[in-house]
């Protein structure tokens, strides 16, 4: 059986990680939430007190080691060799990560690691160029959106114990998405060749639902 390679991109709040690691789940494949790499070098560059622009954030990129690691508690990601998997869900980082994925450098090296990752197939990743840059090979490809209220909702049930409120986390949801899918390089966007899922109204159990099917379809058609 072939082992495709699953894009998911959209914004934050859309049900992208959770859906993407559910489909890998079921089909035996590595999920890859390439979010966690950008916020991982933020967090490198909140750490050092690095200026958030362009040469310092090269310098440090030249510096510092990412990596994701597979394990039974699911994908952890590692900031020179620490586990800093939960740090980097944290406020501070969630604020400055557009800021700092915007830089050309920071996505060169990125990417160049996500290529890596999913070059022999059977894997789920989930991002904002998986379609259009990172794999535009991919076999299936996934556009996610939903309503902003909606995804505010779910960031805001998934968060816990928070001081901030639903629309707190509605107006930095937005901050977020202006600063992603306007930047220069590999912006948020739709790959022409997507297949685009409202997410606003449907379970996660829907949506896992109907990507297994799209990738069904691919599966049985490349064989
Ligand atoms: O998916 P998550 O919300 O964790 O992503 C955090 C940030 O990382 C995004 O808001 C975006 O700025 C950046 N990102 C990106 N390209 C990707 C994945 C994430 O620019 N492929």
């Amino acid at each position: 059986m072939k082992k495709i390679i699953i894009a998911l991109d959209g914004p934050a709040g859309s049900g992208k990680s959770t859906t993407a690691r559910l489909v890998a789940e079921k089909l035996g494949y590595t999920y890859v939430d390439t979010g966690a790499m950008y916020r991982a070098i933020t967090l490198a560059a909140l750490e050092q007190n690095i200026q958030l622009e362009e040469t310092p954030l090269t310098e440090l990129v030249k510096t510092i080691e990412v990596e994701l690691r597979q394990s039974p508690k699911g994908q952890r990601t590692f900031l020179n060799g620490v586990d800093v998997s939960e740090r980097i869900r944290e406020t501070d980082v969630t604020a400055n990560v557009s800021v700092v994925s915007a830089i050309s450098s920071v996505r060169q090296k990125m990417v160049l690691l996500q290529k890596r990752l999913g070059e022999s197939g059977g894997i789920v990743m989930d991002g904002r160029d998986i379609g259009t840059v990172v794999f535009p090979q991919a076999e299936l490809k996934v556009f996610m959106v939903a309503d902003i209220r909606k995804r505010a909702a779910r960031r805001y049930a998934e968060m816990g114990n928070t001081n901030n409120s639903i629309e707190d986390i509605a107006a930095l949801i937005a901050q977020r998405d202006i600063l992603d899918s306007t930047r220069e390089i590999s912006p948020l966007t739709k790959a022409d060749d997507a297949v685009e899922i409202d997410t606003s109204d449907l379970t996660i159990q829907q949506q896992v639902e109907m990507i297994l099917q799209l990738a069904e379809q691919k599966i049985s058609s490349s064989c």
